[in-house]
């Protein structure tokens, strides 16, 4: 039985919802057809103000073990977000205040219900720049530090446990602590804060972080390469790499999913040739240092057959050319039955696209591909046909073996969340496991907190 007179003396009557019809939209994320867990039938959603309320919360959950799922924007792919169990959701959105720019230290303190759109409008309008792009602007400032995400501009930056400089957490037994600071150094014992970041809501709510911010540069460029061959694409990568040039991005992107998502965005493709796309986004203090960056980029990919290169440099074409790319999932999302996400070393990626076409080969299918190429990280796409055909099992997991085998893993981004908690198994190992059930048991005695996620 959950408790919801409790809750409703904790948050105020208006912010429980206890009517199924009232709370869709907090049953799902968006997690692929294919895979996506079922909700639980005896669901309460609430939306606490602050860490104190959390904390109430938390404590009665403890006390009663009721489970508790943790929700940010609703954003993330692997189920993390769903209660698959009956107990409370727990909406971070009324922590939406952006309660600091400290342009001296160059960091943005933000509750953890700001959504990632509001974050960078915030910090650009300020003067400063917040290159982390995964695709969707509506996650929120918890939930991409729950899923430790990356997206399109990692490769220069880092992912987001490298923006994460302090959080203030909540944990599951309802104490509230600051961790970490306005620091870029701290060294002070075991680091627990990296231990949050990418926890996906087992260990603590986060309710607040200091992010890192990063002067704006005075320019950026998007180059579209254009290549007939997608081997010859995805190859080309780490020669890029190699050259001593640090692109902001490096995504990979087919033409056909391309002009799909760009119809579905009102927009045109601007690339008329190829069959694959490099997307390099660079950026430099001087036009002169662009051009040049962009000149030698250019001259690496003519030199592994690439047949067009178009050099964006006006702000909204360079920003229709990141939606196309970050709408591609989005504008096919009704033929994908699982997205996958695996990563590998980045010099070993044309050798991963060279499995999928031997694997799609092999089953007679084909398995188109997007990703973040700079960073290793491909998400093959099984669309639902292949469960039609009765292939969709044995082809994710020849693509999870491809990648394990080139010294990769399963997840590179979206986490093991709650759907691929078998392949975790499989793919990872005994003792490590072992010690995350510890750490979970230790910060979250009562197993209350997002249960059924990364560990069983
Ligand atoms: C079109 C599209 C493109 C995407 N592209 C990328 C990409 O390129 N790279 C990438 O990494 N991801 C990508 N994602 C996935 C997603 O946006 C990220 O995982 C994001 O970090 C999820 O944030 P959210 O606020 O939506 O979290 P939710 O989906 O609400 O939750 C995700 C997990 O975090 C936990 N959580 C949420 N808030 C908190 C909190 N305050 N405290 C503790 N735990 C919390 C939840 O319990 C859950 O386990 C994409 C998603 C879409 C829809």
């Amino acid at each position: 039985m959950i408790n919801v007179e409790e809750l409703r003396r904790i948050v105020g009557g208006d912010w429980v919802i206890t009517e199924r019809e009232q709370m869709e939209s907090y049953l799902v994320d968006e997690t692929y057809l294919g895979v996506k867990p079922k909700p639980a039938d005896n669901v309460v959603v609430v939306k606490p103000a602050n860490s104190e309320e959390i904390s109430k919360i938390l404590k009665l959950a403890d006390r009663e073990k009721t489970p508790v799922f943790p929700r940010g924007g609703g954003t993330g792919q692997t189920g993390g977000a769903i209660p698959t169990e009956d107990g409370i959701v727990l909406s971070l959105e009324r922590l939406d205040k952006i309660e600091e720019i400290d342009k001296e230290n160059l960091m943005v303190v933000a509750q953890a219900g700001v959504t990632l759109g509001d974050v960078i409008k915030a910090v650009e309008d300020a003067g400063f720049s917040f290159p982390l792009h995964p695709g969707d602007e509506g996650a929120q400032v918890g939930g991409l530090i729950a899923c430790n995400a990356a997206g399109e501009r990692a490769i220069k930056h880092g992912v987001m446990r490298g923006y994460v400089k302090g959080l203030e957490v909540v944990f599951p037994t309802g104490e509230i602590v600051n961790i970490g600071g306005k620091l870029l150094k701290n060294n002070t014992g075991l680091d627990l804060m990296h231990l949050l970041i990418g926890s996906q809501g087992i260990l603590g709510v986060i309710t607040k972080a200091v992010l890192r911010l990063y002067p704006r540069a005075a320019g950026n460029a998007t180059l579209v390469v254009s290549y007939d061959d997608r081997h010859e694409a995805i190859s080309t990568v780490p020669k890029i790499l190699q050259s001593g040039i640090i692109p902001l991005a490096i995504e990979y992107m087919e033409h056909a999913e391309a002009e799909v998502s760009a119809e579905h965005l009102g927009l045109k493709w601007p690339a008329a040739k190829g069959k694959a796309h490099l997307i390099i986004i660079v950026a430099g203090v001087s036009e002169d240092e662009l051009y040049s960056q962009c000149e030698q980029i250019s001259n690496v990919c003519q030199e592994h057959n690439a047949v067009d290169t178009l050099i964006a440099e006006r702000r909204e074409e360079q920003a229709d050319i990141l939606k196309i790319r970050g709408e591609v999932y989005a504008s096919m999302k009704a033929r994908v039955a699982d997205g996958l996400d695996v990563a590998v070393p980045p010099a070993n990626i044309g050798r991963l696209m060279d499995e999928i076409d031997k694997i799609a080969q092999r089953y007679h299918t084909t398995i188109p591909v997007f990703g973040h190429a700079g960073d290793g990280n491909l998400h093959p796409i099984l669309t639902v046909d292949l469960q039609e055909k009765g292939i969709f099992k044995e082809v994710r997991g020849e693509i999870y073996e491809a990648g394990f085998n080139l010294g990769g893993v399963i997840t590179g981004e979206h986490g093991i969340g709650k759907t691929k908690l078998d392949e975790f198994d499989l793919y990872g190992d005994e003792k490590s496991r072992g010690l995350m059930k510890g750490i979970k048991k230790l910060f979250d005695p009562g197993n209350i907190l997002n249960p059924g996620t990364i560990i069983r």
